[in-house]
């Protein structure tokens, strides 16, 4: 049993934020910043793109009602919320979860950059469009 399907069940200790018949929310034990939150589903699904769509909207609405009372509550200036898909994208538990990470200031243990692709100017934009409608 993966180790959020054994907070789920109370098999092992978590400081919850929120409980409902489908989804919970806990501290991470990381707390890259203080309050950084995870949103997880009862149920175990892999990642967020395996997940039918009813328990991801359930999911994210909780996220964003924790992202406001981060702002409201411990007074963050900006929250960051993402999820990671499989290991190329850092996922290390393999069970649907959200992380809403309050922002203080520039010396938070979180760093988002995104920077230009050197070859942008070479991709052909409206073919990368093209391919992804197929499958939309
Ligand atoms: P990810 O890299 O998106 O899969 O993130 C997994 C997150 O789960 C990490 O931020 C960990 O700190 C967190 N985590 C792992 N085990 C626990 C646990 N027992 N309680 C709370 N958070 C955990
Ligand atoms: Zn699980």
């Amino acid at each position: 049993m993966c180790v959020f399907c054994q907070i789920v069940e109370g098999k092992i200790p978590a400081t919850k934020v929120y409980e409902d018949d489908a989804v919970i929310a806990f501290l991470d034990i990381a707390q890259t910043t203080k309050g950084h939150t995870l949103v997880v589903p009862k149920k175990h699904y892999d990642f967020f793109l395996k997940t039918p769509k009813t328990i991801m909207h359930r999911v994210m609405d909780v996220a964003q009602r924790i992202g406001q009372a981060q702002l409201q509550t411990l007074h963050a200036k900006g929250v960051n919320v993402l999820t990671n898909n499989l290991e190329a994208a850092g996922q290390t538990v393999f069970h649907f979860h959200v992380h809403v990470i309050p922002r203080y200031d520039a010396r938070d243990k979180l760093q988002l950059e995104m920077h230009e692709n050197e070859d942008r100017h070479d991709l052909n934009l409206p073919a990368i469009a093209q391919q992804l409608k197929t499958k939309l």
